[in-house]
This record gives structure tokens, C-alpha cells and sequence, in this order.
């Protein structure tokens, strides 16, 4: 799940990473009072208005503005709100832009120059622990950087039994070339931005650009989360902030009936139990001349209201031409499954593609005569090799 860059700095507050300071709004009125407060809390004459959407590379795409006034910072606002906003990360219809952040101008002028630094963490699932990847130039153009002079790339293993050690923070610190109390500050960032990112259950945070102001303070100036979906369970509040308004529509319906799909762009639509055997039925549809329209695993308790819900939703994408369903009997019976699918064709009623099941398991033999039985056009297979001629048929015909 990801965070609006306003929540995933929410998040690294509340950790106790410093941050650029900002209040959501979602009119041009809400951000002129948005502004003005700014001034008030955090003596900030200028704001920068910034469009929340979960895309990245926004300033390159007008997303990310600066106002000199709250007037300016609502005229701004008045023209972010309800445009489609594309960057270089978005697709080409770009997001609707429905809030923005009315934030503190955290690069005012003074003794030295404001610098801006990347720093990321994320799993390394090759090395089995997570790793900060760092660079002292942050900012806009780090994917340049990362192509064209990738030894300024640093990476960082943390080792997951000894945890994030004193000097690894301090040698991000180095490598950005800092001392003193810019030097002292980045460390204790480093630290914290550990701690959030263990104690959140996260997936992957990216900060870009981590600032280091012209008067040495260190701090998040934009924040990029993704959350495991995994430990949501035990994260409430943070579960809370997710954006449906955001997400695939039919990822979030998905979600919504506990289903775990993935839609492809192929012409077979599959339902399977077991996400390794949806991976060898994706497999067997394209050797058997077809492409899997879909990744589904239902799950273990295939059971007719489920096999119901993800028909339903298979039928939605159009390019479906064919559906197999493969359905392992360990514990869950054949039997009972092949009655599900019975029930739930005849409650959809007209299913315009032919429908293939496979069950093997308990009473397979049984669930084989259900399906041969019901007069509809199902057709049922017990060896992987059947359905998969099954497919091959049904696709040339
Ligand atoms: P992104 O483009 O979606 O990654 O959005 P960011 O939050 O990273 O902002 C993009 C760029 O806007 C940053 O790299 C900065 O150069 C600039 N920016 C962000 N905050 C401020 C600010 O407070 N003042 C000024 N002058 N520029 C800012
Ligand atoms: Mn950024």
C-alpha cells in the first residue's frame, strides 16, 4: 500500500524525523489559510504547493510550485486541483489531482547553500536484509545519476540480527560531505529513518530530496511509502490512510473480496487455489497456445460464494476468451467445489466463453460427474495434460 507523501511524513514525524512542515488542502480558500498559517507556525513567508497524488517526479511535471504569498498559494492551488497531472512517472492521461500540501519553502537563503541528498531503504531479497541506497545528489535528476555516474549510487547492507550500526549512519553522513552539526543531525536522521521504517513494516521508503538547509538543519522535504500489505493487520491508523481514489478500481475490489489478482493481458482468464499452482496454470495456458488474461489465487476456501466473486470477475475484462479453473482438493473436496461452480454459472446465468475445470484431490472422480452432469457448457478435467488440451481446443475453435 502506498502513502501520499503528506501521510508519509505523518509517519516520519511521529519517529521523530524532522520534516518540511505542510497542511493539506483541498480548495483554493483551504490553501490561503493554509499559507497563512505556515507564516504563523513556522515564520515561512514563502510555501510551495504540492499536488498529492501516488505518482513521483511531480516538480517535473508542474506539480510542485512555489508561492510568495497565500493569495498566490491559492491561485496555484486553484489550478492544480482537477488537473490531470502527468510526470514522467504517470501514464499518459496523467492523475487527477484531488489535494495538495501546502508546505513551508524550506530552501530560503542563508549562510551556506541548501543541499539536497537521496536516501532510500528497501529489501534486498537476494541478500535477505534491508539496505539504504544513498547519494549525495538528490533531487530531480537522481535517475540520471543513477545511469550516468551510478559510482555516486552508495548501498548500505544493514545486517537484520546486528540492526542499523552507529558508523553505517555515519557514513552516509560522510559521504555527503558534511561536518559539524549538519554532520551530527544527518546521523540522528539516518537512525530514525531506520526505526520508522522497521516499526512502520514498510516496503520501501524514498526520501527525495532529504534537505540540508542553508543554516545545517537536515530534514524530509519529500516522502515516498510503501507499506507491506502483509503487516497492515497490525498498523490500524496507517492502514487507515489508504487512498482507494488512488488504486486500480478493480484492485481495490479485488481487495475487497479477499481475492488475490493481478490482471495480465491475455485471453484466458484462470481461477486457481495456491499462488505456486496459479503460477504453473499460467504456465500451462501458454503452452498451450494462450496467454493468462489474469493471476487469481481464490485462496484455500474455494467454496461457492468465492468461486461466484471471482467468475464475476474474471467476466469483466473483455479480452477473456476461455476460463480454467484449477482447483487442488487437499482439505477443501472436489466435490463441494464442483458444485460451487455449478451454482455460481447458473446464478451469473449466461456465461458467453467456455469454461474448463480441472479438479484434482479429494473425490475428483466425483466433482468430474457433477460438471459432466450439469448440462452446462463446463468442461471437466482431472490431469493437468486434459485441461490443457481442453484449452488448446477451445481457443482454435
Ligand atoms: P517530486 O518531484 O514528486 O519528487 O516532488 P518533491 O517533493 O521531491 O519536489 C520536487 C522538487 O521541488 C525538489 O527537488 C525541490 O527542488 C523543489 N522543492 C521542494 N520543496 C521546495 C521548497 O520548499 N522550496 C523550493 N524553492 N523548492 C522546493
Ligand atoms: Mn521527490
Amino acid at each position: 500500500m502506498n502513502l501520499h507523501e503528506y501521510q508519509g511524513k505523518e509517519l516520519l514525524k511521529s519517529f521523530g524525523v524532522k520534516i518540511q512542515e505542510g497542511i493539506v488542502a483541498h480548495t483554493a480558500e483551504e490553501a490561503v489559510a493554509a499559507a497563512i498559517q505556515m507564516k504563523e507556525l513556522y515564520n515561512s513567508g514563502w510555501v510551495v504547493v504540492k499536488a498529492q497524488v501516488h505518482a513521483g517526479g511531480r516538480g517535473k511535471g508542474g506539480g510542485v510550485k512555489l508561492a510568495k504569498s497565500p493569495e498566490q498559494a491559492g491561485e496555484i492551488t486553484q489550478a492544480m486541483i482537477g488537473m490531470q497531472l502527468v510526470t514522467p512517472q504517470t501514464s499518459a492521461e496523467g492523475k487527477l489531482v484531488r489535494k495538495v500540501l501546502v508546505a513551508q519553502d524550506v530552501f530560503y537563503p542563508g549562510a551556506n547553500e541548501p543541499k539536497e541528498f537521496y536516501i532510500s531503504i528497501l529489501t534486498d531479497r537476494g541478500r535477505g536484509g534491508n539496505v539504504i541506497v544513498y547519494s549525495p545528489d538528490g533531487g530531480m535528476d537522481i535517475e540520471k545519476v543513477a545511469e550516468e555516474t551510478p559510482e555516486r549510487v552508495h548501498t548500505e547492507f544493514i545486517d537484520p540480527l546486528l540492526g542499523l550500526r552507529p558508523f553505517q549512519a555515519q557514513k552516509v553522513a560522510f559521504a555527503f560531505g558534511l561536518s559539524g552539526q549538519a554532520f551530527k543531525e544527518m546521523v540522528d536522521f539516518v537512525q530514525r529513518l531506520y526505526a520508522a521504517f522497521l516499526g512502520s513494516d514498510a516496503a520501501m521508503f524514498e526520501i527525495n530530496p532529504c534537505l540540508k538547509t542553508s543554516d545545517d538543519k537536515i530534514i524530509a522535504v519529500d516522502a515516498k511509502v510503501t507499506l507491506d500489505d502483509n503487516a497492515l493487520y497490525r498498523h490500524k491508523d496507517l492502514e487507515a490512510m489508504r487512498d482507494t481514489d488512488e488504486e486500480d478500481p478493480s484492485d481495490v475490489e479485488a481487495q475487497a473480496l479477499d481475492l488475490n489478482y493481478v490482471k495480465l493481458d491475455g485471453n484466458v482468464g484462470c481461477m486457481v487455489n495456491g499462488a505456486g499452482l496459479a503460477m504453473a496454470t499460467m504456465d500451462l495456458i501458454q503452452l498451450s497456445g494462450g496467454e493468462p488474461a489474469n493471476f487469481l489465487d481464490v485462496g484455500g476456501t474455494a467454496d461457492a460464494q468465492r468461486v461466484e466473486n471471482a467468475m464475476r470477475f474474471i467476466l469483466k475484462d473483455k479480452n477473456v476468451k476461455a476460463i480454467l479453473i484449477n482447483i487442488f482438493g487437499g482439505i477443501v473436496r472436489c466435490d463441494r467445489v464442483a458444485q460451487g461452480v455449478v451454482d455460481a454459472y447458473k446464478k451469473i446465468g449466461d456465461i458467453p466463453v467456455p469454461v474448463i475445470v480441472r479438479l484434482q484431490g479429494t473425490n475428483a472422480d466425483i466433482a468430474k460427474k457433477i460438471i459432466d452432469e450439469s448440462g452446462l457448457k463446463v468442461m471437466g478435467a482431472v490431469e493437468f495434460q486434459e485441461a490443457a488440451d481442453l484449452v488448446s481446443k477451445v481457443l482454435a475453435s
